[in-house]
């Protein structure tokens, strides 16, 4: 498994992890889903990447589940939603989550999205809080601007920000423009999301013909070259950011083991060149 830093600090977590979105929804599904993380865990995927918001707690409940008996492998994220923003939501919030994962402190907690109700200052002033208390070890954000990762430094004082949850994908590129170089130069961790654009639909798979077939052409072609499939490419393409992690969501097993096989090989200058002209940097998005 490749590792990287948190942050600046002497702290190493995995560079795939594990995303839960649309875990915890259906209570058919739960085994599956407590089964992939567990899966996914003893493999070398011990970052776990959560949310209050998602199945409305749901999703918090099945990761409890999936590491009652290895919490300490474990590296543990969740985040606080936008509308709990408030110094007191944030207390309660993160109160409510430590009781739904069954835990003692969250390794690393987010500001989910950024509120256009509280400041943050409030926010990242409950964070403080929380981490004096124990309850939270790092604190991080998610969806935020260079100029609103400033504010929240600004706001910690002596803790650092280590982590900014963003989108980052072959068809969601806007990080490149300032976020990304913003986070490296400043140790911020980019935590990549939805590595697949919340796949299939990046890809053109049957039934969303809406997708250029080019691009997945694109991405077969370097796949084949190389022995991987679109997805490992994408995993690869993703992470060739240095210092940057990604958390793919995956509940089957077989797409499990091909992301824990997706790195080990380089790029070669003419695949590089493909994906520049097929997957272009969009100006707009998050800055
Ligand atoms: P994603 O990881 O880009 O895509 C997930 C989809 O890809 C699932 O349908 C999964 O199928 C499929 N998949 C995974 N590996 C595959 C492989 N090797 N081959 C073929 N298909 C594969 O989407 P995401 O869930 O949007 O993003 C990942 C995580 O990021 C989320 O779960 C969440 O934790 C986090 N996130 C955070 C935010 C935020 O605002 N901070 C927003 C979105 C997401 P199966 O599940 O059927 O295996």
């Amino acid at each position: 498994m490749l590792y990287r830093k948190l942050g600046n600090l002497e702290v190493s977590i995995p560079a795939i992890g594990q995303g839960t979105w649309k875990f915890g929804e259906d209570r058919h599904k739960e085994k599956e889903e407590i089964e992939a993380l567990r899966f996914g865990i003893a493999n070398g995927l011990t970052l776990i990447d959560t949310a209050e918001e998602y199945g409305n707690g749901g999703a918090e409940r099945i990761v409890s589940q999936a590491i009652q008996d290895i919490r300490n492998d474990v590296f543990l994220v969740t985040k606080v939603s936008a509308k709990n923003c408030s110094y007191n939501g944030v207390l309660r919030a993160a109160e409510a989550s430590l009781e739904r994962l069954k835990i003692s402190h969250i390794d690393l907690y987010l500001q989910h999205w950024p509120s256009q109700q509280y400041d943050v200052s409030e926010t990242m002033g409950a964070m403080t809080e929380l981490v004096s208390k124990g309850l939270v070890k790092y604190v991080g954000v998610s969806n935020f601007s260079t100029h609103l990762m400033q504010e929240a430094q600004y706001h910690l004082g002596s803790i650092p920000l280590v982590c900014n949850q963003v989108a980052y994908h072959l068809n969601d590129r806007s990080i490149e423009n300032q976020v990304l170089p913003f986070a490296k130069k400043n140790g911020v961790t980019i935590m990549g999301y939805s590595p697949f654009g919340y796949a299939p639909h990046v890809f053109g798979m049957k039934g969303f013909p809406e997708v250029g077939s080019q691009e997945r052409n694109v991405l077969e072609s370097i796949g084949t070259k190389h022995g991987k499939t679109v997805y490992q490419v994408a995993l690869n393409w993703v992470l060739r950011q240095e210092g940057l992690v990604t958390i793919p969501k995956a509940v089957k097993k077989e797409h499990i083991l091909d992301n824990l096989n997706a790195l080990g090989w380089d790029f070669d200058k003419d695949d590089l060149a493909q994906i520049e002209s097929n997957f272009k940097i969009d100006k707009k998005g998050l800055n």
